[in-house]
């Protein structure tokens, strides 16, 4: 068998994807005249040839396809290595991925956003993708909210007081807050129940976004804006 090393463009879990099919192909018009040019003949071993290959995620089952480079020699000993039991050590070293489909999960975050928050709530987009238990998507939420806080100056005291804080000194509005509290309850019951539904988890993860375009993304685009304007 051949398997490559892979991140699910669907389920974002990394696995050893095994490819079912391979085969080669010529790519955009025009290049097949050139190949054959090139190799008018058999194709040497060393020469670079386009491979392709279909494999199914081992976790979601979803398939997968891949578009590689390769030399020829190496695609003939994966074509025939595809179908015994014994696997081909190193595999990836063995191709370059040039493109998957689905392509790989692309976060959304905003690069107004501090680094820790990019990662928490990168992380907390990522469990919704694989498909854990909405238990962990809202605690990753939560501390994505909670690293937030941070990052605009709260410091002191519990995520609720903290999140009081930003209210009073006008950070975030009334509205806001409220519902910064109601995320902050609904993940605080389902880590200490192991319960919440994938409803509330999708709600938080939308929380989040909208609490940090607000904080970050729109103060740091209306002062680019400003800056624009030319001083009296
Ligand atoms: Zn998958």
């Amino acid at each position: 068998m051949f398997t490559i090393n892979h991140e699910c463009g669907v389920c974002a879990n990394t696995a050893n994807f095994q490819l079912s099919t391979v085969g080669r192909f010529v790519g955009i018009a025009g290049e097949k005249s050139q190949r054959d040019e090139q190799f008018p003949g058999e194709t040497p071993d060393g020469a670079l040839i386009r491979g392709f290959g279909v494999s199914h995620c081992p976790h979601c089952g979803i398939p997968s396809l891949f578009h590689f480079r390769v030399t020829n020699e190496n695609f003939r000993r994966i074509q025939e290595n595809l179908n015994t039991s014994g696997l081909l050590f190193n595999q990836n070293n063995y191709l370059t991925e040039v493109e998957s489909f689905p392509k790989k999960f692309e976060p959304s975050v905003h690069t107004s956003w501090p680094d820790e928050i990019k990662r928490e709530f990168t992380e907390a987009q990522k469990l919704f993708r694989q498909g854990v238990s909405p238990t962990f998507i809202l605690f990753a939420c939560r501390q994505a909210l909670d690293v937030s806080t941070r990052g605009l100056g709260a410091t002191k005291g519990s995520l609720k007081a903290r999140i009081d804080s930003l209210r009073e000194r006008g950070i975030i509005t009334s509205a806001v807050a409220d519902w910064a509290h109601h995320v902050r309850v609904i993940a605080n019951e389902s880590v200490h129940e192991s319960g919440g539904s994938i409803e509330d988890a999708e709600e938080c993860l939308e929380f989040v976004k909208t609490f940090l375009t607000m904080t970050f993304t729109v103060p740091e685009e209306i002062a680019r804006k400003r800056s624009l304007i030319p001083a009296n």
